[in-house]
């Protein structure tokens, strides 16, 4: 088991990823771990009301994590979080969850579905799949437009390294008419991407709207609901 515990970090590192979205680095413990998919809560006080928001860790190294946050219109927290600088101090409880690789993972097909900043557990997930195993993996992700796109290069120089890792991303609306990327929503990944005959897991992240749909059109493609794994944002 890990220890979950409360510390307090302190802000590394803070980074414009997209025009919504910050790659934020906080330091961590030294003795902190975590299972790649887990999460951290930020615990904040907001006009003396206790405030938790709940963010996937991306990626992490000695002495720190990263969250890449997503700032909501209207949001009640994340807004805030968008204003958090290097050296601000911040309350963190964590790891927290369960949504991680299965024991088995490395022993079959595993493909991984995000919307938004749906994808970042799966920037920790997928390179540790990929360290030990050569069976296939797929990451589709969907954005609305093209700017918001994240981990992109960290994806693409995963697939460049590594044979077995096939990564796709595609655009509802672009913003630029001559946008040369893939178009569509991130269903229609899945009718251009699902191996057939996939044997395989599906792990799906993101808002419910997406991770509803997906899992009924996966269903209906005869993957069993048990081969379908989620973690919902919303
Ligand atoms: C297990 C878990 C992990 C999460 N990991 C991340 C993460 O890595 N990155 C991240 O940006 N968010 C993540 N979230 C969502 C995050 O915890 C907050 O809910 C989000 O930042 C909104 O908080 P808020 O106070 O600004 O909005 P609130 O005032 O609480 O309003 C909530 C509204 O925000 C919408 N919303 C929630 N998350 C998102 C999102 N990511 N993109 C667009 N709309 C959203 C919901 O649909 C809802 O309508 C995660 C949530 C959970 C439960």
């Amino acid at each position: 088991m890990l220890k979950i515990t409360k510390f307090e970090s302190e802000i590394l590192e803070v980074n414009q990823e997209t025009p919504s979205v910050k790659t934020i680095r906080f330091s961590v413990p030294e003795e902190f771990e975590f299972n790649p998919g887990q999460f951290v809560a930020f615990i904040l006080d907001i006009d003396g009301k206790e405030e938790r928001r709940f963010y996937s860790i991306a990626k992490h190294g000695k002495g720190y994590i990263e969250a890449a946050i997503n700032k909501v219109k209207n949001g009640r927290v994340s807004p805030i979080i968008h204003n958090w600088k290097k050296e601000d101090k911040v309350k963190i409880h964590g790891p927290l969850g369960m949504f991680v690789l299965k024991k088995d993972a490395f022993e079959k097909e595993n493909i991984f579905i995000a919307t938004g900043t749906g994808v970042a557990p799966f920037a920790a997930m997928i390179p540790k799949l990929l360290s030990g195993t050569d069976k296939k993996v797929i990451l589709l992700a969907g954005y609305k437009h093209e700017n918001e796109i994240i981990y992109d290069k960290f994806f693409s120089d995963l697939n460049k390294n590594n044979k077995n890792f096939e990564y796709h991303a595609v655009i509802s609306r672009p913003e630029n008419p001559q946008y040369k990327g893939s178009i569509g929503r991130v269903q229609s990944l899945i009718e251009n991407h699902l191996p057939h005959n996939f044997a395989g897991d599906v792990y799906l992240c993101g808002l419910y709207e997406m991770i509803k749909d997906v899992e009924q059109m996966l269903i209906q493609k005869g993957i069993a609901k048990e081969r379908i794994i989620f973690e919902r944002y919303d």
